[in-house]
């Protein structure tokens, strides 16, 4: 039996940062499928290739595509006791293929970070993504010791291009459309557990860690 834990959100609402301290706390891979686009891009890969230019205009790239790669990756020993899914699903057929996909005693959770748009905006709009490892800055709310370095381990911090604030509106309106009905789908599932995303990160980590662990009963 594996354990599925998926982090729903907009854009911007922590899913990364919270995903990855998640992961390490329950001792499962992390499993980003914006990261693992970006690893195929920056590789040159088919996938890569494919995905590009629906990245780079903030749309979601064809679902066929992320399937394969999603399902190749979790298909991986490492996530056969569970895995902390983020930014993924982000449509309705992806949600319906995870969840046929599925053994039936997995154990699937899905905690949605609430955030407004304008919190949102805020925090992609200052965003610095370390070119190395991934790891977060902003300008304003933990701006690097040393401009345009990482603080964790030295890697070169960029601008993503999709952090552009044209780019913003597109993801959050893409988000909307596409990406928030999978709450309702997973509210119907009796599986989703919400949680005020705009607390301090802390709280908001504590908060994670109990929706992770809740049974299922108290999630419905
Ligand atoms: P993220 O790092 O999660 O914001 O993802 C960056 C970009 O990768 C998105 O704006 C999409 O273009 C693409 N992407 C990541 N995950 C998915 C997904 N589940 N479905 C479709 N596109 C995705």
């Amino acid at each position: 039996m594996a354990t599925v834990l998926i982090l729903l959100g907009p854009p911007g609402a922590g899913k990364g940062t919270q995903a990855s301290r998640l992961a390490a706390e329950r001792s499962l891979p992390h499993v980003s499928t914006g990261d693992l686009f970006r690893e195929n891009l920056s590789q040159g890969t088919d996938v890569g290739k494919r995905a590009q230019e629906f990245m780079d205009a903030g749309k979601l790239v064809p679902d066929e595509i992320v399937l394969e790669m999603l399902f190749d990756r979790v298909a991986r020993p490492d996530c056969a006791r569970g895995y902390v899914l983020d930014g993924f699903p982000r449509t309705l057929p992806q949600a319906e293929a995870l969840q046929a996909r599925l053994p039936a005693d997995d154990e699937v959770r899905a905690i949605s970070l609430e955030v407004d748009d304008e919190v949102v905006v805020r925090r992609l709009s200052g965003r610095l993504t370390c070119s190395k490892g991934g790891h977060m800055h902003h300008v304003d709310f933990s701006p690097p010791k040393v401009a345009g370095v990482c603080d964790t381990c030295g890697g070169e911090l960029v601008r993503r291009k999709d952090d552009a604030p044209e780019v913003i509106q597109e993801r959050l309106a893409v988000y909307r459309e596409q990406t928030a009905p999978l709450i309702g789908y997973y509210e119907g599932l009796g599986l989703l557990h919400r949680i005020d995303g705009a607390q301090e990160p802390d709280r908001v980590f504590a908060e994670l860690v109990d929706a992770a662990t809740a049974t299922r009963r108290e999630t419905a």
